[in-house]
Protein backbone atom coordinates (compact mmCIF):
# COMPACT_ATOMS: atom_id res chain seq x y z
CA UNK A 1 0.00 0.00 0.00
CA UNK A 2 1.21 3.75 -0.69
CA UNK A 3 1.52 5.74 1.97
CA UNK A 4 0.30 8.96 2.03
CA UNK A 5 2.68 11.63 2.02
CA UNK A 6 3.76 14.48 4.91
CA UNK A 7 5.27 17.28 4.06
CA UNK A 8 6.97 19.20 6.84
CA UNK A 9 7.68 22.86 7.04
CA UNK A 10 11.46 22.29 8.64
CA UNK A 11 11.43 25.73 10.34
CA UNK A 12 9.92 28.80 11.89
CA UNK A 13 10.84 32.39 11.99
CA UNK A 14 12.44 32.10 15.63
CA UNK A 15 14.94 29.31 15.55
CA UNK A 16 18.16 30.71 17.27
CA UNK A 17 20.36 31.56 14.81
CA UNK A 18 23.35 29.41 16.56
CA UNK A 19 23.95 27.23 12.67
CA UNK A 20 23.43 24.29 14.07
CA UNK A 21 20.08 23.63 12.25
CA UNK A 22 21.24 21.54 9.24
CA UNK A 23 22.63 19.67 11.95
CA UNK A 24 19.59 19.73 14.11
CA UNK A 25 17.64 18.28 11.10
CA UNK A 26 20.08 15.64 10.33
CA UNK A 27 19.98 14.45 13.59
CA UNK A 28 16.01 14.37 14.03
CA UNK A 29 16.03 12.44 10.87
CA UNK A 30 14.99 9.31 12.15
CA UNK A 31 12.28 10.47 14.50
CA UNK A 32 11.00 12.39 10.99
CA UNK A 33 10.43 9.33 9.19
CA UNK A 34 8.74 7.60 12.00
CA UNK A 35 6.54 10.44 12.50
CA UNK A 36 5.25 9.70 8.93
CA UNK A 37 7.30 12.72 7.21
CA UNK A 38 7.86 12.06 3.46
CA UNK A 39 9.72 15.28 2.43
CA UNK A 40 11.02 18.51 4.44
CA UNK A 41 11.07 22.02 2.93
CA UNK A 42 13.67 23.41 4.04
CA UNK A 43 14.47 27.12 4.91
CA UNK A 44 16.21 29.52 2.32
CA UNK A 45 20.29 27.85 1.97
CA UNK A 46 21.89 31.07 0.87
CA UNK A 47 23.42 33.87 2.09
CA UNK A 48 21.30 36.96 3.22
CA UNK A 49 21.77 40.16 3.63
CA UNK A 50 21.57 40.29 7.41
CA UNK A 51 24.28 37.30 7.44
CA UNK A 52 23.99 34.74 10.06
CA UNK A 53 21.12 36.38 11.21
CA UNK A 54 19.35 36.66 8.13
CA UNK A 55 15.73 33.87 8.03
CA UNK A 56 16.86 33.76 4.13
CA UNK A 57 14.22 36.05 2.79
CA UNK A 58 16.45 39.16 2.13
CA UNK A 59 18.72 37.03 -0.78
CA UNK A 60 22.25 38.42 -1.10
CA UNK A 61 24.10 35.81 -2.99
CA UNK A 62 22.13 32.75 -4.40
CA UNK A 63 25.44 30.84 -4.73
CA UNK A 64 26.73 31.50 -0.85
CA UNK A 65 25.39 28.39 1.26
CA UNK A 66 27.15 28.85 4.17
CA UNK A 67 30.77 28.80 2.11
CA UNK A 68 32.14 32.43 1.45
CA UNK A 69 32.85 35.06 4.12
CA UNK A 70 30.04 37.65 3.10
CA UNK A 71 27.95 39.68 5.21
CA UNK A 72 30.18 39.12 8.58
CA UNK A 73 30.21 35.22 8.24
CA UNK A 74 30.56 32.05 6.11
CA UNK A 75 27.76 30.11 7.78
CA UNK A 76 24.00 31.29 7.45
CA UNK A 77 21.42 31.12 10.21
CA UNK A 78 21.46 27.48 9.96
CA UNK A 79 24.77 26.09 9.33
CA UNK A 80 27.17 25.46 6.43
CA UNK A 81 27.08 24.60 2.68
CA UNK A 82 28.64 21.57 3.82
CA UNK A 83 25.82 20.39 6.80
CA UNK A 84 23.37 21.65 4.49
CA UNK A 85 24.11 18.85 1.89
CA UNK A 86 24.80 16.37 4.76
CA UNK A 87 21.37 16.80 6.21
CA UNK A 88 19.96 16.46 2.67
CA UNK A 89 21.89 12.76 2.42
CA UNK A 90 21.10 12.08 5.93
CA UNK A 91 17.24 13.10 5.44
CA UNK A 92 17.74 10.63 1.90
CA UNK A 93 19.10 7.83 3.99
CA UNK A 94 15.36 7.75 5.74
CA UNK A 95 13.60 8.19 2.64
CA UNK A 96 12.71 11.55 3.32
CA UNK A 97 13.13 14.16 0.15
CA UNK A 98 13.98 17.97 0.41
CA UNK A 99 12.54 20.63 -1.23
CA UNK A 100 14.46 23.54 -0.91
CA UNK A 101 13.11 27.57 -1.03
CA UNK A 102 14.07 29.29 -3.76
CA UNK A 103 13.84 33.25 -3.60
CA UNK A 104 13.86 34.74 -6.81
CA UNK A 105 12.27 37.88 -6.74
CA UNK A 106 14.29 40.26 -4.83
CA UNK A 107 18.22 40.86 -3.78
CA UNK A 108 19.37 43.24 -0.82
CA UNK A 109 22.94 43.80 0.32
CA UNK A 110 25.20 45.20 -2.83
CA UNK A 111 28.20 46.54 -2.41
CA UNK A 112 28.60 49.59 -4.72
CA UNK A 113 26.15 52.16 -5.96
CA UNK A 114 25.22 53.04 -9.71
CA UNK A 115 23.83 56.38 -10.98
CA UNK A 116 20.66 55.08 -12.70
CA UNK A 117 18.27 56.90 -14.35
CA UNK A 118 14.96 56.31 -13.13
CA UNK A 119 11.33 57.06 -13.32
CA UNK A 120 9.12 57.92 -10.50
CA UNK A 121 5.79 55.28 -9.65
CA UNK A 122 3.14 55.89 -7.81
CA UNK A 123 3.17 53.01 -5.46
CA UNK A 124 -0.30 52.63 -4.75
CA UNK A 125 -0.79 52.18 -8.50
CA UNK A 126 2.15 51.21 -10.40
CA UNK A 127 0.77 51.43 -13.67
CA UNK A 128 1.51 55.32 -12.95
CA UNK A 129 4.48 55.71 -14.38
CA UNK A 130 6.32 59.63 -14.62
CA UNK A 131 7.22 60.62 -18.06
CA UNK A 132 10.50 62.25 -16.50
CA UNK A 133 13.91 61.02 -16.14
CA UNK A 134 15.79 61.47 -12.77
CA UNK A 135 19.46 60.41 -12.04
CA UNK A 136 18.99 58.32 -8.88
CA UNK A 137 21.99 56.94 -7.11
CA UNK A 138 20.86 53.42 -6.35
CA UNK A 139 22.83 50.05 -4.10
CA UNK A 140 22.58 47.44 -7.81
CA UNK A 141 26.17 46.70 -8.34
CA UNK A 142 27.06 43.53 -6.13
CA UNK A 143 30.71 42.34 -6.42
CA UNK A 144 30.30 39.45 -3.91
CA UNK A 145 33.76 39.54 -3.04
CA UNK A 146 34.23 36.74 -0.70
CA UNK A 147 33.50 34.35 -3.63
CA UNK A 148 35.56 35.84 -6.04
CA UNK A 149 33.42 34.52 -9.46
CA UNK A 150 33.42 31.15 -7.81
CA UNK A 151 30.73 29.01 -9.21
CA UNK A 152 29.12 31.58 -11.70
CA UNK A 153 31.27 34.70 -13.04
CA UNK A 154 27.77 36.56 -13.46
CA UNK A 155 27.56 40.44 -12.37
CA UNK A 156 24.64 41.06 -10.50
CA UNK A 157 24.13 45.36 -11.68
CA UNK A 158 21.58 47.61 -12.75
CA UNK A 159 20.85 46.03 -15.60
CA UNK A 160 19.69 43.03 -13.73
CA UNK A 161 16.48 44.68 -12.13
CA UNK A 162 13.41 46.80 -12.66
CA UNK A 163 12.95 48.88 -9.82
CA UNK A 164 14.22 49.69 -6.50
CA UNK A 165 12.51 51.14 -3.36
CA UNK A 166 14.98 53.29 -1.92
CA UNK A 167 18.12 55.57 -3.32
CA UNK A 168 21.06 56.96 -1.59
CA UNK A 169 20.20 60.62 -2.81
CA UNK A 170 16.71 60.80 -1.45
CA UNK A 171 15.54 61.54 1.67
CA UNK A 172 11.82 59.04 1.52
CA UNK A 173 10.96 55.83 0.26
CA UNK A 174 9.80 56.30 -3.35
CA UNK A 175 9.38 53.39 -5.82
CA UNK A 176 11.96 53.71 -8.81
CA UNK A 177 11.23 52.47 -12.06
CA UNK A 178 14.63 52.06 -13.81
CA UNK A 179 14.53 53.54 -17.31
CA UNK A 180 14.12 51.17 -19.89
CA UNK A 181 12.61 48.71 -18.14
CA UNK A 182 8.76 47.63 -17.12
CA UNK A 183 7.11 45.90 -14.41
CA UNK A 184 6.24 41.81 -16.37
CA UNK A 185 2.40 42.36 -17.19
CA UNK A 186 2.02 38.21 -15.74
CA UNK A 187 1.92 38.76 -12.05
CA UNK A 188 -0.88 39.44 -9.73
CA UNK A 189 -2.64 43.11 -10.61
CA UNK A 190 -2.88 44.42 -6.66
CA UNK A 191 -1.56 48.06 -6.76
CA UNK A 192 -2.10 47.96 -10.44
CA UNK A 193 1.00 45.86 -10.97
CA UNK A 194 2.14 43.90 -7.69
CA UNK A 195 5.98 42.97 -9.45
CA UNK A 196 7.50 44.83 -7.21
CA UNK A 197 7.87 43.32 -3.89
CA UNK A 198 11.35 44.56 -2.13
CA UNK A 199 15.00 45.02 -2.70
CA UNK A 200 16.25 45.06 -6.04
CA UNK A 201 13.33 43.57 -8.28
CA UNK A 202 15.30 40.94 -10.27
CA UNK A 203 13.99 41.64 -13.72
CA UNK A 204 13.67 37.91 -14.75
CA UNK A 205 12.53 38.70 -18.65
CA UNK A 206 15.64 39.22 -19.25
CA UNK A 207 17.20 36.72 -21.16
CA UNK A 208 20.64 37.10 -19.17
CA UNK A 209 18.83 37.05 -16.10
CA UNK A 210 16.96 34.39 -17.10
CA UNK A 211 19.69 32.37 -18.79
CA UNK A 212 21.67 32.92 -15.38
CA UNK A 213 18.78 31.42 -12.97
CA UNK A 214 18.34 28.29 -14.98
CA UNK A 215 21.66 27.91 -14.69
CA UNK A 216 21.88 28.46 -11.06
CA UNK A 217 19.14 26.15 -10.63
CA UNK A 218 21.30 23.47 -12.46
CA UNK A 219 24.18 23.75 -10.12
CA UNK A 220 21.77 23.96 -6.82
CA UNK A 221 20.31 20.69 -8.00
CA UNK A 222 23.64 19.34 -8.49
CA UNK A 223 25.68 20.67 -5.71
CA UNK A 224 22.72 19.75 -3.48
CA UNK A 225 21.20 16.75 -3.99
CA UNK A 226 17.38 17.97 -3.00
CA UNK A 227 14.51 16.85 -4.98
CA UNK A 228 12.44 19.81 -5.65
CA UNK A 229 11.56 23.29 -4.56
CA UNK A 230 9.39 25.72 -2.61
CA UNK A 231 8.74 28.66 -4.91
CA UNK A 232 9.02 32.38 -2.73
CA UNK A 233 6.54 35.53 -3.34
CA UNK A 234 5.65 34.01 -7.21
CA UNK A 235 2.54 36.19 -7.22
CA UNK A 236 5.93 38.85 -7.53
CA UNK A 237 7.08 37.11 -10.53
CA UNK A 238 6.04 36.80 -13.81
CA UNK A 239 4.33 33.31 -14.56
CA UNK A 240 5.83 32.58 -17.95
CA UNK A 241 9.12 32.74 -16.06
CA UNK A 242 8.13 30.00 -13.54
CA UNK A 243 6.85 28.65 -16.27
CA UNK A 244 9.85 28.15 -18.35
CA UNK A 245 12.46 27.79 -15.15
CA UNK A 246 10.61 24.97 -14.13
CA UNK A 247 10.48 23.35 -17.70
CA UNK A 248 14.35 23.96 -18.37
CA UNK A 249 15.30 22.37 -15.28
CA UNK A 250 13.16 19.30 -15.67
CA UNK A 251 13.90 18.82 -19.43
CA UNK A 252 17.60 19.24 -18.69
CA UNK A 253 17.37 16.85 -15.39
CA UNK A 254 14.94 14.53 -16.90
CA UNK A 255 13.51 14.79 -13.25
CA UNK A 256 9.91 15.52 -11.96
CA UNK A 257 11.28 17.64 -9.90
CA UNK A 258 7.83 18.81 -7.45
CA UNK A 259 7.34 22.51 -7.16
CA UNK A 260 5.16 24.16 -4.73
CA UNK A 261 4.38 28.35 -4.99
CA UNK A 262 3.63 30.62 -2.50
CA UNK A 263 1.51 32.74 -3.83
CA UNK A 264 -0.04 35.02 -1.26
CA UNK A 265 -3.99 35.40 -2.08
CA UNK A 266 -7.35 34.37 -0.41
CA UNK A 267 -8.60 34.90 -3.69
CA UNK A 268 -8.92 31.52 -5.51
CA UNK A 269 -9.37 32.65 -8.87
CA UNK A 270 -5.68 34.95 -8.99
CA UNK A 271 -4.40 31.24 -7.66
CA UNK A 272 -6.24 29.39 -10.95
CA UNK A 273 -4.87 32.04 -12.67
CA UNK A 274 -1.49 31.90 -12.18
CA UNK A 275 -1.26 28.00 -12.30
CA UNK A 276 -2.73 28.38 -15.76
CA UNK A 277 -0.41 30.90 -16.80
CA UNK A 278 2.35 28.47 -16.01
CA UNK A 279 0.34 25.84 -17.48
CA UNK A 280 -0.02 23.57 -14.41
CA UNK A 281 3.88 23.86 -13.83
CA UNK A 282 3.71 24.42 -10.08
CA UNK A 283 1.11 23.70 -7.18
CA UNK A 284 0.55 26.22 -4.85
CA UNK A 285 -0.09 26.87 -1.33
CA UNK A 286 -3.52 26.79 -0.17
CA UNK A 287 -3.95 30.47 1.29
CA UNK A 288 -7.90 30.19 1.36
CA UNK A 289 -8.65 27.14 3.16
CA UNK A 290 -5.56 29.00 5.63
CA UNK A 291 -7.87 31.64 5.85
CA UNK A 292 -10.82 30.24 6.87
CA UNK A 293 -9.27 27.45 9.06
CA UNK A 294 -8.12 30.92 11.15
CA UNK A 295 -11.54 32.87 10.80
CA UNK A 296 -13.60 29.73 11.98
CA UNK A 297 -10.97 29.41 14.89
CA UNK A 298 -11.11 32.92 16.10
CA UNK A 299 -14.83 33.80 15.70
CA UNK A 300 -16.35 32.38 18.77
CA UNK A 301 -19.34 29.90 16.99
CA UNK A 302 -20.26 32.70 14.46
CA UNK A 303 -18.80 31.55 11.75
CA UNK A 304 -20.51 29.18 9.38
CA UNK A 305 -18.39 25.86 9.40
CA UNK A 306 -20.42 24.76 6.01
CA UNK A 307 -18.06 27.64 4.23
CA UNK A 308 -14.69 26.31 5.25
CA UNK A 309 -14.07 24.48 1.78
CA UNK A 310 -15.68 27.32 -0.04
CA UNK A 311 -13.55 28.58 -3.05
CA UNK A 312 -10.56 27.12 -1.82
CA UNK A 313 -7.78 24.83 -3.98
CA UNK A 314 -8.21 21.82 -2.50
CA UNK A 315 -11.83 21.65 -3.57
CA UNK A 316 -10.94 23.22 -7.40
CA UNK A 317 -7.86 21.60 -8.08
CA UNK A 318 -6.58 19.01 -5.42
CA UNK A 319 -4.48 17.26 -7.68
CA UNK A 320 -1.96 21.21 -7.36
CA UNK A 321 -2.64 22.14 -3.33
CA UNK A 322 -0.52 21.58 -0.84
CA UNK A 323 -2.86 22.42 2.40
CA UNK A 324 -1.77 23.85 5.35
CA UNK A 325 -2.20 25.16 8.83
CA UNK A 326 0.31 27.87 10.03
CA UNK A 327 3.98 29.08 8.64
CA UNK A 328 6.48 30.93 9.31
CA UNK A 329 4.88 33.92 7.89
CA UNK A 330 1.26 33.42 10.01
CA UNK A 331 3.12 32.78 13.10
CA UNK A 332 2.44 35.46 16.17
CA UNK A 333 4.51 38.41 15.40
CA UNK A 334 5.28 38.10 11.68
CA UNK A 335 4.29 39.92 8.47
CA UNK A 336 1.05 37.86 7.66
CA UNK A 337 -0.26 36.48 11.27
CA UNK A 338 -3.47 35.06 11.18
CA UNK A 339 -2.59 32.23 13.64
CA UNK A 340 -4.99 29.65 14.14
CA UNK A 341 -6.56 29.17 17.37
CA UNK A 342 -5.38 26.48 19.92
CA UNK A 343 -8.74 25.34 20.73
CA UNK A 344 -9.15 24.55 16.77
CA UNK A 345 -5.84 23.98 15.76
CA UNK A 346 -6.25 19.94 15.75
CA UNK A 347 -9.50 19.85 13.85
CA UNK A 348 -7.86 22.32 11.21
CA UNK A 349 -5.29 19.91 11.25
CA UNK A 350 -7.66 16.89 10.84
CA UNK A 351 -9.28 18.54 7.40
CA UNK A 352 -5.33 18.93 6.26
CA UNK A 353 -4.62 15.59 7.00
CA UNK A 354 -7.28 13.19 6.66
CA UNK A 355 -9.09 14.66 3.54
CA UNK A 356 -6.83 13.78 1.26
CA UNK A 357 -6.90 16.40 -0.77
CA UNK A 358 -3.85 18.20 -1.68
CA UNK A 359 -0.36 17.05 -0.23
CA UNK A 360 -0.61 18.52 3.73
CA UNK A 361 2.46 21.17 5.14
CA UNK A 362 3.07 20.27 8.61
CA UNK A 363 4.50 23.20 10.57
CA UNK A 364 7.38 23.02 12.48
CA UNK A 365 6.33 25.44 14.87
CA UNK A 366 2.55 23.22 15.63
CA UNK A 367 4.97 19.68 15.27
CA UNK A 368 7.81 21.03 17.98
CA UNK A 369 6.62 24.03 19.42
CA UNK A 370 7.83 27.75 19.18
CA UNK A 371 9.61 28.47 22.34
CA UNK A 372 10.65 31.84 21.91
CA UNK A 373 7.22 32.87 21.52
CA UNK A 374 6.27 30.78 24.78
CA UNK A 375 4.13 28.66 21.87
CA UNK A 376 3.17 24.90 23.20
CA UNK A 377 3.43 22.10 20.40
CA UNK A 378 -0.22 21.11 19.30
CA UNK A 379 -0.17 17.74 21.28
CA UNK A 380 -2.67 15.54 19.09
CA UNK A 381 -0.74 16.22 15.84
CA UNK A 382 1.79 12.84 16.07
CA UNK A 383 -1.42 11.44 16.53
CA UNK A 384 -3.47 12.66 13.82
CA UNK A 385 0.08 12.35 11.43
CA UNK A 386 -0.46 8.67 12.32
CA UNK A 387 -4.13 8.19 11.37
CA UNK A 388 -2.83 9.91 8.36
CA UNK A 389 -0.85 7.68 7.25
CA UNK A 390 -2.32 4.65 8.64
CA UNK A 391 -6.50 5.26 8.12
CA UNK A 392 -7.10 8.32 5.86
CA UNK A 393 -7.04 6.30 2.20
CA UNK A 394 -9.69 5.88 -0.30
CA UNK A 395 -13.09 7.67 -1.51
CA UNK A 396 -13.60 10.79 -0.12
CA UNK A 397 -17.29 11.76 1.18
CA UNK A 398 -17.77 15.38 2.22
CA UNK A 399 -19.91 16.69 4.91
CA UNK A 400 -20.13 20.53 5.12
CA UNK A 401 -23.33 21.00 5.03
CA UNK A 402 -23.97 22.53 8.45
CA UNK A 403 -23.12 25.57 10.29
CA UNK A 404 -21.36 24.40 13.60
CA UNK A 405 -21.19 20.61 12.97
CA UNK A 406 -19.38 19.48 10.08
CA UNK A 407 -17.28 16.17 9.16
CA UNK A 408 -15.95 13.87 5.88
CA UNK A 409 -15.52 10.07 5.85
CA UNK A 410 -12.79 8.10 3.65
CA UNK A 411 -14.02 4.39 2.32
CA UNK A 412 -10.66 2.87 2.71
CA UNK A 413 -9.06 0.78 0.58
CA UNK A 414 -11.18 -2.98 -0.58
CA UNK A 415 -7.58 -4.77 0.37
CA UNK A 416 -7.35 -2.93 3.28
CA UNK A 417 -10.62 -3.35 5.26
CA UNK A 418 -8.64 -1.90 8.20
CA UNK A 419 -8.38 1.38 6.47
CA UNK A 420 -11.80 4.83 5.76
CA UNK A 421 -12.28 7.07 8.70
CA UNK A 422 -14.94 9.34 9.74
CA UNK A 423 -14.00 12.58 11.02
CA UNK A 424 -16.67 15.68 12.29
CA UNK A 425 -15.76 19.17 14.14
CA UNK A 426 -17.79 21.10 15.74
CA UNK A 427 -17.14 24.97 16.80
CA UNK A 428 -20.66 25.43 18.40
CA UNK A 429 -22.32 22.83 20.79
CA UNK A 430 -22.20 18.91 21.04
CA UNK A 431 -23.28 17.71 17.54
CA UNK A 432 -24.24 13.76 15.63
CA UNK A 433 -23.45 13.08 12.09
CA UNK A 434 -25.20 10.50 9.84
CA UNK A 435 -22.44 10.04 7.37
CA UNK A 436 -21.79 6.89 4.79
CA UNK A 437 -18.76 5.06 5.59
CA UNK A 438 -19.18 2.31 2.58
CA UNK A 439 -21.30 -0.79 1.90
CA UNK A 440 -17.74 -2.93 2.45
CA UNK A 441 -18.08 -1.61 5.78
CA UNK A 442 -21.50 -2.96 6.78
CA UNK A 443 -21.74 -4.44 9.94
CA UNK A 444 -18.02 -3.27 11.17
CA UNK A 445 -17.79 -1.60 14.29
CA UNK A 446 -16.28 2.09 14.06
CA UNK A 447 -14.19 2.98 17.21
CA UNK A 448 -13.57 6.65 18.69
CA UNK A 449 -10.06 7.50 18.67
CA UNK A 450 -10.36 9.74 21.35
CA UNK A 451 -12.07 7.30 23.50
CA UNK A 452 -15.23 10.24 24.49
CA UNK A 453 -18.33 8.09 22.65
CA UNK A 454 -19.14 4.70 21.94
CA UNK A 455 -18.03 2.83 19.10
CA UNK A 456 -20.64 2.42 15.88
CA UNK A 457 -21.70 0.14 14.32
CA UNK A 458 -22.06 0.66 10.55
CA UNK A 459 -25.45 -0.37 8.86
CA UNK A 460 -26.42 -2.37 5.94
CA UNK A 461 -26.36 0.90 4.36
CA UNK A 462 -22.63 1.49 4.86
CA UNK A 463 -23.59 4.23 7.41
CA UNK A 464 -22.80 5.32 11.25
CA UNK A 465 -24.48 8.01 13.28
CA UNK A 466 -20.94 9.94 15.03
CA UNK A 467 -20.75 11.98 17.48
CA UNK A 468 -18.47 15.34 18.34
CA UNK A 469 -18.33 17.21 21.55
CA UNK A 470 -18.25 21.20 21.52
CA UNK A 471 -15.83 23.02 20.23
CA UNK A 472 -13.91 19.75 19.59
CA UNK A 473 -12.80 17.25 16.92
CA UNK A 474 -13.45 13.61 16.59
CA UNK A 475 -12.29 10.26 14.83
CA UNK A 476 -13.54 7.15 14.32
CA UNK A 477 -11.57 4.17 12.49
CA UNK A 478 -12.93 0.39 11.36
CA UNK A 479 -11.96 -1.60 14.35
CA UNK A 480 -11.06 -5.22 12.04
CA UNK A 481 -10.06 -8.58 13.41
CA UNK A 482 -6.49 -9.64 12.21
CA UNK A 483 -8.10 -12.59 10.54
CA UNK A 484 -10.39 -10.31 8.76
CA UNK A 485 -7.25 -8.27 7.32
CA UNK A 486 -5.46 -11.15 5.97
CA UNK A 487 -8.40 -12.40 4.04
CA UNK A 488 -9.07 -9.06 2.29
CA UNK A 489 -5.49 -8.82 1.50
CA UNK A 490 -5.70 -12.13 -0.82
CA UNK A 491 -9.05 -10.89 -2.05
CA UNK A 492 -11.32 -13.30 0.06
CA UNK A 493 -14.05 -11.15 1.30
CA1 LIG B 1 9.17 40.89 -9.16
Amino acid sequence: MHKNEIMLQGFEWNLPADGKHWNRLARLAMRLRTLGISSVWLPPAYKGEAGSNSVGYDVYDLYDLGEFDQRGSVRTKYGTAAQYRRAITVLHMFGIRSLSDMVMNHRMGAEEPETVPTHLVNPANRLEVSEETQDTILYTHFTFPGRRGRYSSFEWNSHCFTALDWAANDKDHHLFLIDGKSFAGDVDGENGNYDYLMGCDVDVCQPDVKRELIKWGLFYLRHTGVDGFRLDAVKHISAGFMRDWLTALRRQTGRKLFAVGEYWSVNLNSLLWYIGETDSALSLFDVPLHQHLHDASVCDGSYDMGSLLTDTLTKARPDLAVTFVDNHDTQPGQSLQSFVADWFKPAAYGIVLLRGMGIPCVFWGDLFGMPYISMKPVKELPGLMKICRKYAYGDLFDYFDHDSVVGFTRLGLKRHPETGLAFLCSNNGEGEKRMFVGKQHAGRIFVCMHGHFPPVKIDQDGCGTFRVSNRDYSVYVPKVSFFTKVLALFGWH
